[in-house]
């Protein structure tokens, strides 16, 4: 039970809050209160009423009424941990999925989708010289496509088949769409 100078904190406490809320049994995210904690309030001198709560994964957590109540708390701390470990985990299939086969699945699936220069499709442009247009492709380094055209849906169509060809089974085999 309090002593008179913690009841004058949990008024305290009381005030700040506006009506002290019993929050005994209550659930927040994997957190559920089990009792006020008088004594972490009062050691670390909170001006507000301060819960002990039992986490799912085990653990013990004094947490303040605000962050319970606000959502800013909603675990030990193991769920902060669980998405460090995630986004680690994450990265690390990423970097794997990327790299594959001497090939950059970003740069590939960019080359897919982006439009530039004077045909609006990446790999075919006009040749000011000859006259004609040319359609191009780089796949692991190579040359795979490099063909002149006089018509200008011909070089597009050239440079389709060949995405078709080179990246498309490469990105479907790493599943890549799922990741971009
Ligand atoms: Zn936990």
């Amino acid at each position: 039970m309090p002593n008179g100078w913690n009841a004058r904190f949990i008024r305290r406490g009381r005030m700040t809050m506006g009506k002290l809320i019993d929050l005994t049994g209550k659930r927040f995210g994997r957190l559920t209160v089990i009792e006020r904690d008088y004594e972490y309030q009062k050691s670390k001198k909170i001006n507000c009423a301060c819960w002990k709560c039992i986490c799912d994964c085990g653990n013990q957590k004094t947490v303040r009424s605000r962050s319970l109540m606000n959502g800013k708390t909603q675990s030990c701390g193991c769920i902060k941990n669980e998405r460090a470990l995630e986004s680690i985990t994450e990265l690390t299939k990423r970097r794997d999925i990327f790299l594959v086969e001497n090939t950059d699945l970003i740069q590939l699936s960019k080359a897919r989708i982006q439009k530039n220069n004077t045909s609006g499709t990446k790999g075919v442009y006009w040749n000011k010289r000859d006259k004609c247009w040319i359609a191009t492709m780089r796949f692991k380094g190579v040359d795979v496509l490099d063909k002149h055209f006089k018509n200008k849906q011909d070089a597009i169509n050239a440079r389709k088949e060949a995405e078709e060809k080179y990246f498309k089974p490469i990105l479907e085999k790493y599943d890549y769409e799922k990741f971009s």
